[in-house]
């Protein structure tokens, strides 16, 4: 079988310019793929309890959702600003140019839970060091952040780790 990275397609120049983007839906899309990176993004936390896994907006939507199925446990999803329709916290983080947000319902987390974070993919951190924040002040405990791709380049995992989060990757590309 191909491995992960083999299955992941790379779009040159998209969404601008100078961007690679790491295409996970040609994964997502091979059941065979799909059900190895599920099983890969959880095996170095087995034997750790995990109380609710949480994923980010959008591709950690679809990763978070068959883990948190596959480990029986709930599900809770960090979004950008506005979108959570009940009462929520928020968490400012850096873009580019000026500032984004995201968001999760104030209820989602009780104080004590361990949390496993979940994404697509890290390039700055910002988002995932965002999303670490919001379950922090909830005082859950973030027992880990499970990625498929890492870009080292970008610093990401150097800046969850000196959050002292634990981050797993199961493939990493070179540049942007
Ligand atoms: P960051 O906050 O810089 O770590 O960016 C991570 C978020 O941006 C993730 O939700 C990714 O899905 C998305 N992202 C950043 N760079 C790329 C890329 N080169 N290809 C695909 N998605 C990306």
């Amino acid at each position: 079988m191909q491995g992960i990275k083999d299955k992941i397609r790379t779009i040159p120049d998209y969404p601008k310019p100078g961007i690679m983007f790491r295409d996970i839906t040609t994964l997502l899309q091979d059941a065979r793929g799909f059900r190895k990176t599920v099983d890969e993004m959880v095996q170095p936390f087995a034997g750790t309890r995990i109380d609710k896994v949480v994923g980010i907006e959008a591709r950690g939507f679809i990763l978070g959702g068959a883990i948190a199925h596959q480990l029986s446990i709930g599900f809770v999803p960090v979004r950008k600003r506005g979108k959570l329709p009940s009462r929520t916290l928020s968490q400012e983080y850096q873009l580019e140019y000026g500032t984004d947000a995201m968001e999760i319902h104030v209820d989602a987390i009780q104080p004590g839970e361990q949390v496993l974070l979940v994404d697509d993919l890290i390039a700055t951190g910002g988002t995932a060091e965002a999303a670490v924040k919001l379950i922090r002040a909830h005082k859950g405990e973030v027992i880990g952040c499970s990625f498929i791709i890492d870009l080292p380049e970008l610093g990401g995992r150097k800046r969850l780790e000196a959050l002292d989060v634990k981050v797993l990757s199961l493939c990493e590309f070179e540049g942007h």
